[in-house]
């Protein structure tokens, strides 16, 4: 079997490094809005995120985004991209299980 390179990435909260699949990205764009970004095709910066809303929390709770965008992320912002984190973990859980074996 040939061995492929799998792209690693670094959580923000917990600081452990996987693949760039396995992780949520949040972007923000060039225009200050800070979003998640299933597709990792927004431009801006970016942050990634284990795809579990305990690391959303940790992240939440130590401001990880401020620090991995280099922006002030304001608490309502946290909150509103806590509710899509949510949204969009079944949905990104699920397309992580059909690539398992890819
Ligand atoms: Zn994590």
């Amino acid at each position: 079997m040939k061995q492929r390179k799998v792209p690693l990435r670094k959580c923000v909260a917990c600081q452990e490094m996987k693949p760039k699949r396995s992780l949520i990205r949040i972007v923000r764009s060039p225009d200050g809005e800070v979003s998640i970004d299933l597709t990792g095709k927004k431009s801006g910066r970016g942050a990634y995120l284990c795809g579990q809303s305990s690391c959303f929390k940790l992240a939440k709770k130590s401001k990880a985004f401020d620090r991995a965008l280099a922006v002030a992320v304001d608490p309502e912002i946290y909150d509103r991209l806590e509710q899509d984190f949510i949204r969009v973990e079944d949905e990104f859980r699920a397309a992580g299980a059909r690539e398992d074996d890819a």
